[in-house]
């Protein structure tokens, strides 16, 4: 790692002062039932009633702060069609900036009309990512338009710290601290805040075992490709990037720990949100209880467990809630 690919807790103060305006403080809540299953006080930090769903508007709206007068002019554009896009397509409009975002024919209308809704404007391009990244790169060459990445650029990651800043002010004396993993601008950002706290806080990473692109690369010591499979744990899904800059070096040096979860573990832990906690949330925010639940992560001292996103089809989440052990590879 060069020592300008690095960012430091002063980026995440800033970026925390910058976003105020935007984001939502979230809750957090002791769950009894886990905190009876594991002898341990364990938090639920409620971030999926953060505002788009989940906490991508973090990292999204530092990004675009952090422009340029003449960059704001010029606009961003994003690939994302999930929660980055969400996060990035309002905060762009809220600060009155263009936002384009590319996707593929194949992308569902409902999610091309999700984007559309939050007021950016939305490019199909081909029949795969690869196509829409030719327009994404055409848009960036020929008009100036700013490309926002989902998690491996400073500013992404220090916006999504400002979640490990707020858990320091709301719950004393963290010792264990749950967090989901896809491309690692998520972990990196709060473990480095929570660390820069106390170091002896220990960071256990969890993704999903179908496609866990970061646990692959960590374990290889280098940015390796997995294949993409249907997950309930969608957010997850997807690379790191093989010409990682930030998020691999950081999640090396700061995980402790790393377990995967499988599709029914999942499940379960989407119903003891509903059932137990009462909240709504999407497979990639439950894989932290998903761990708890199974017993694959022993929590030691008072434990915070994110719950990252809200984002999930209601009819199949009705499913899931009602006991069916829904399988998407299966389905589709
Ligand atoms: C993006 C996302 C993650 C993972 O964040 P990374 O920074 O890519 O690791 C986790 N949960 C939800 C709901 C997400 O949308």
């Amino acid at each position: 790692m060069t020592s300008d690919a690095m960012i430091d807790i002063e980026d995440i103060r800033a970026a925390r002062r910058r976003i105020s305006g935007t984001v939502r403080t979230t809750p957090e809540m002791v769950s009894k039932s886990l905190t009876d299953l594991h002898g341990v006080p364990v938090h639920l930090k409620l971030e999926h009633q953060q505002v788009t769903g989940s906490f991508k508007i973090r990292g999204a709206s530092n990004a675009i702060l952090k422009l340029s007068a003449d960059q704001r002019g010029r606009g961003v554009v994003g690939v994302s069609t999930g929660n980055h896009g969400r996060g990035l397509a309002f905060a762009a409009r809220q600060n009155g900036v263009r936002c384009v975002v590319c996707m593929s024919e194949l992308v569902p209308g409902n999610k091309v009309e999700g984007i559309k809704a939050l007021g950016a404007e939305v490019r199909i391009v081909g029949r795969s990512q690869d196509d829409a990244q030719v327009e994404v790169d055409r848009l960036v060459a020929e008009e100036g338009m700013t490309l926002i990445p989902p998690f491996d650029h400073a500013d992404i990651i220090a916006g999504q710290g400002t979640l490990g800043l707020e858990l320091i002010e709301q719950v004393e004396e963290i010792e264990t601290a749950i967090v989901q993993v896809s491309g690692g601008g998520l972990i990196a950002g709060i473990a480095l805040a929570l660390k820069t706290a106390n170091p002896g806080i220990r960071i256990l990473g969890v993704s999903m075992e179908r496609g866990a692109a970061m646990h692959a690369s960590l374990k290889e010591k280098k940015p390796v490709l997995v294949p993409e499979l249907s997950t309930l744990a969608d957010s997850l899904g997807g690379g790191i990037g093989l010409d990682n800059r930030y998020t691999f070096a950081m999640a090396r040096q700061l995980i402790d720990e790393f377990v995967l979860v499988d599709e029914a573990a999942i499940a379960r832990a989407i119903r003891h949100a509903y059932w137990q906690e009462r909240q709504v949330i999407e497979g990639s925010g439950s894989v932290g209880i998903a761990a708890l639940l199974d017993g694959l992560v022993e929590p030691k001292g008072t434990t915070v467990c994110l719950l990252s996103g809200a984002n999930i089809d209601m009819k199949l989440h009705h499913r899931i809630i009602f006991g069916e052990n829904v399988d998407l590879e299966a389905e589709s």
